[in-house]
């Protein structure tokens, strides 16, 4: 996509710190960088978000997100390792081309993600599941 900078990146027609690549997926170093060794897992093929993917891409993305945590973690020795994934602006998706964060994680490193849990009764759990049961396709 032409105003696209994860499409600009990889196009080549923007500078990234490459980690790996086949043929679905692009990983490169976050420019915002929460901790040393945080990667983006991007997709090749533009698709805005997880509703976008194709089968393949979903496959490949899981696939190197899990190789490259290994490497990561062999790299860098983090006590953790969270997996983020943003999609939209609401929960806030900045870059509208798809990617996972693979942030190694240390204790009290600052980084927050605020659970507003509701613990809601039994019943309420499995109407939900129906109404998504309901949408699989
Ligand atoms: P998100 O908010 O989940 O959409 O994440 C977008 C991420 O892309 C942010 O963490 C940015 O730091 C990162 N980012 C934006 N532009 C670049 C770039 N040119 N190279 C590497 N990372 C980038
Ligand atoms: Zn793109």
């Amino acid at each position: 996509m032409a105003d696209c900078v994860f499409c600009k990146i990889v196009a080549g027609q923007i500078p990234s710190t490459r980690v790996f690549e086949d043929e679905h997926t692009l990983a490169f170093l976050d420019i915002g960088h929460v901790n040393p060794g945080h990667v983006l897992v991007a997709v090749k093929q533009h698709a805005e978000n997880l509703f976008a993917l194709q089968d393949a891409q979903a496959e490949a993305i899981a696939r190197a997100s899990a190789r490259i945590a290994r490497a990561i973690r062999a790299a860098f020795r983090p006590a953790g390792l969270s997996v983020y994934q943003a999609n939209g602006q609401a929960a806030g998706q900045t870059v509208m081309h798809y990617h996972v964060h693979l942030v190694p994680r240390h204790e009290a490193d600052g980084m927050e993600l605020v659970w507003p849990v509701k613990n809601p009764p039994r019943e309420k759990l499995a109407e939900y599941a129906e109404k998504i049961k309901a949408q699989l396709t």
